[in-house]
């Protein structure tokens, strides 16, 4: 048996609240619920973080995560919603199983990101972009 938590709700050892699914994802209510309405989307086919999916997996996601926040949207009627995803235990990952939160939101619902911005000069960006450009070629 799998010790991965998400893997055991995926092959339906241990309950989950089952929203939708596809042929390589799943989507079940997030039992933290910071927001009513609050899903996980999680690739059936274990992959710890965004790094490990193959582009299959990546476009499932990314539809998947699609519809169901228009379902939720349609449900809850929230003011707005969050997509958070996170890779790797510095980023907040607690669940190393990959998966995207969709979050419902409303103004002052105490749900917090700080963002220290630090608005570096254009010749500092373009050498960042120059040394992700780089990885393509
Ligand atoms: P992360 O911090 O990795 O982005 O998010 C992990 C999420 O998984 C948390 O929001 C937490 O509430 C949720 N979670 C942890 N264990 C379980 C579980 O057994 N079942 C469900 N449905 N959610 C879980
Ligand atoms: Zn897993």
């Amino acid at each position: 048996m799998s010790d991965c938590i998400f893997c055991r709700i995926i092959a339906g050892q241990i309950p989950s609240t089952r929203v939708f699914e596809d042929e390589h994802t799943l989507a079940f209510m997030d039992l933290g619920q910071v927001n009513p309405g609050h899903v996980l989307i999680a690739v059936k086919k274990h992959a710890a973080n965004l790094f490990e999916l193959d582009d299959v997996q990546a476009a499932a996601v990314a539809r998947a995560s699609t519809r169901v926040a228009r379902a939720i949207r349609d449900a809850f009627k929230p003011e707005g919603l969050s997509v958070y995803q996170a890779n790797g235990k510095a980023a907040g990952q607690t669940v190393f199983h990959y998966h995207v939160h969709l979050l419902p939101r409303h103004e002052a619902d105490g749900m917090e990101l700080t963002w220290p911005v630090k608005n570096p000069p254009r010749e500092i960006l373009e050498g960042y972009a120059e040394r992700i450009r780089k990885k393509f070629a």
